[in-house]
This record gives structure tokens, C-alpha cells and sequence, in this order.
């Protein structure tokens, strides 16, 4: 099985190849079999880090292939001869989606035509695209199930659900073997220090202050990367074709609640907390409904969070030397 990961140089889909090729330290197990390829197409832009491949750097399986999804003669060569690709290349930062929109429209929506074309050419097995759960917008109540009608708020979540749409458009057209997952928010080792979890961390070890957004009552789902990556993996292997799963984590949070268990974490207190106007358009809930892919597919979150932010706030106080540089 040859696979090619889009963005495998980034957190999410670091963590998924480091996990396919089983690299020592915590990352290995993935319900899928081994791969006797795992190329990784990455353009590297800030967010993207060769260093978070360095568990694997030695792996004779591992291809790596800088670049963008948006050229199509690269992303043609690239992509002939793979069974499966999965899809995490994307701009991903909703706060750098409102200050401008054009990488996100370019990268998001582009680029993973340019992918799927190329897919539908050289008859790829199969197509998997990582989406998110701000697809649907904001829910005060209850749950979305994965027919639910897609209604993005942000650039971010609007390009995202170009993109989704577009992949699942082309199952129906064309009749290509695309799955779409659509997860809730992730956190973990190896992720960029401008989303909450790793901002937050990074600044408290620092002994600095963390801003928290309008009154803090904003509620998300959080999931361990780990977890994210074993639901990506069931779909890779058993999700049926043209279908959505939800991948979540089971943890609904307020981010003053979030906050609250990042400063015990670091051992510090509410003085270290700063409030700041809120996010223009910010969503204020998220809701998964994950019935199927547990029925289905037999996911279950295994990682719970109290663990998984103590192990995760543990590796950010061991590993200075990774996130010092990108701050
Ligand atoms: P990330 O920003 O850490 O990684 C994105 C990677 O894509 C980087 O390595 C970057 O260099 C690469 N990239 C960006 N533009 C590219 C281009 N034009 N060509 C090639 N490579 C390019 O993001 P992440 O948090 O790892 O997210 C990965 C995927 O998962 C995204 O599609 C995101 O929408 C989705 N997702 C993320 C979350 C989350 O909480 N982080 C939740 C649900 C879904």
C-alpha cells in the first residue's frame, strides 16, 4: 500500500505519519495495515515543520516531496502511483482566515481540486479529506448529525467546506472513492503555538500572560491528535465510499473552562489571565454528533482529556527547543 499525506509535515498530519509508520515514543497504532510507502507532499509554510517527521526521518518508507497541492504538474507526478491519499494540506487558523482570506480560498478550495483531479486521473483507490466540524457553523443545542446543512461563519470554515463539498461532489460525479471526516478541535504534541492549547501552554511556562476572548463561554469539543488520527485511520480503511464521519473527542469545554485546566496544569493562577475582545463572527458552540463512526467503524476516543493535556503539557515544557523558534 503506497500512501500520500497532504500536510504531513504539519500537526495533524505529522502525528498520522509518524503513527502509520509506527515510530517509537507513544505515537505507534494504527488500525490500518502497514504502508510500504508514506510519501508526504508538503509546502512548508510556517506552520509546516520538518522537524516533526524527525521520529521517522530514518524510515526507508518515508518520501518527502516539498511543494505546493495547488501546482498541478507537481501534484501530478506526486500522486501517480498511490493507492490512497489522505488530505490534511490547509491553511488552518480561523484568527489568520479574518485578517486574509485569499491563502485560505487559494490553499483550501484550489488545491484540493487540484488534488482530486489529479486523484481522478491516475484512478486513486482512494480519497480521504480531512474536514472539521466548523463546517456547520454554531449550535446552541443538541448535535450535528453528518447530514446536517453546512453553514460556515469564518473564511476559514468557508473554505473548508468548499473544499468538502468539492470532494464529496466528485464521489457523486464521477464516481471516485472519496471519505470525508470532519473533527472537532485537536490538541497534542507538535502543534503550532498559535492555536489556544500550545498559545496558552507556551506563554504560562514562559510565566506570561493568556488572553482569553470575549466572556470565555464559547464551548468546543476537544480530541487528543492521537485519537483524530485512529478515526482517520478507521475511515481510511473501512469508511464507505462518498460517506461523512464525525470524529470528536467527547469532551465539551467553555474556553474559561479550558483555561481553568491549563492553569492548574502549569500551576499557575487566574492573574495570568488577560481578557480580550472577542473574535469577529466567533462561533459559540460546536456539537458532534459520533453515533456512526462508533457503530460503524467501532471508533471510540481512548485518550481522555485530563490525561491527554497533562501528557501534552508535559512535552511542551520538555521540548522548548521545538516551539522556542516558532514563537
Ligand atoms: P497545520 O497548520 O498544523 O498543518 C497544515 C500543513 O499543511 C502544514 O504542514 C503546511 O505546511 C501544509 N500546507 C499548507 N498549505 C499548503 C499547500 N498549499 N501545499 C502543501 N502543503 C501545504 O494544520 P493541522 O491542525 O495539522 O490541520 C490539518 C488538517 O486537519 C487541516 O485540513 C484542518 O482543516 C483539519 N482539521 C484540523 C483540526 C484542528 O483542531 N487542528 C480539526 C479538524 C480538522
Amino acid at each position: 500500500m503506497r500512501i500520500l499525506v497532504t500536510g504531513g509535515a504539519g500537526f495533524i498530519g505529522s502525528a498520522y505519519v509518524r503513527m502509520l509508520l509506527g515510530a517509537p515514543g507513544g505515537d505507534a497504532g494504527l488500525p490500518v495495515s502497514e504502508p510500504d510507502v508514506v510519501t508526504v507532499l508538503d509546502k512548508l509554510t510556517y506552520s509546516g515543520n520538518l522537524t516533526n517527521l524527525d521520529p521517522v526521518r530514518d524510515d526507508p518508507r518515508l518520501r518527502f516531496v516539498q511543494g505546493d497541492i495547488c501546482d498541478p504538474a507537481l501534484v501530478d507526478e506526486v500522486v501517480a502511483g498511490h493507492d490512497v491519499i489522505v488530505h490534511l494540506a490547509a491553511e488552518s487558523h480561523v484568527d489568520r482566515s479574518i485578517a486574509g482570506a485569499a491563502p485560505f480560498v487559494t490553499t483550501n478550495v484550489l488545491g484540493t481540486q487540484t488534488l482530486l483531479d489529479a486523484a481522478l486521473r491516475h484512478g486513486t483507490g482512494r480519497f480521504v479529506h480531512v474536514s472539521t466540524d466548523e463546517v456547520y457553523g454554531s449550535i446552541d443545542e443538541g448535535s450535528w448529525t453528518e447530514t446536517w446543512p453546512l453553514a460556515p461563519t469564518s473564511p476559514y470554515s468557508a473554505s473548508k467546506a468548499g473544499a468538502d463539498l468539492l470532494a464529496l461532489a466528485y464521489h457523486r460525479t464521477h464516481g471516485m472513492d472519496v471519505v470525508v471526516t470532519r473533527c472537532s478541535n485537536n490538541y497534542g504534541p507538535y502543534q503550532f503555538p498559535e492555536k489556544v492549547i500550545p498559545l496558552f501552554v507556551t506563554n504560562l511556562l514562559d510565566g506570561g500572560t493568556v488572553p482569553l476572548y470575549g466572556d470565555g463561554g464559547n464551548v468546543r469539543d476537544w480530541v487528543h491528535v492521537h485519537d483524530h488520527c485512529r478515526g482517520i485511520a478507521l475511515v481510511q480503511h473501512k469508511g464507505r465510499p462518498g460517506e461523512v464521519y464525525h470524529i470528536g473527542g467527547g469532551t465539551e469545554l467553555t474556553n474559561r473552562e479550558l483555561t481553568g485546566r491549563l492553569l492548574e496544569a502549569c500551576g499557575a493562577g487566574w492573574d495570568r489571565v488577560v481578557p480580550v475582545p472577542d473574535r469577529k463572527g466567533h462561533d459559540r458552540r460546536y456539537s458532534l454528533d459520533t453515533i456512526k463512526i462508533s457503530e460503524e467503524l467501532g471508533y471510540a476516543p481512548s485518550i481522555d482529556l485530563e490525561h491527554g493535556l497533562a501528557a501534552t503539557v508535559r512535552w511542551y515544557r520538555d521540548n522548548r527547543a521545538w516551539w522556542e523558534p516558532l514563537r
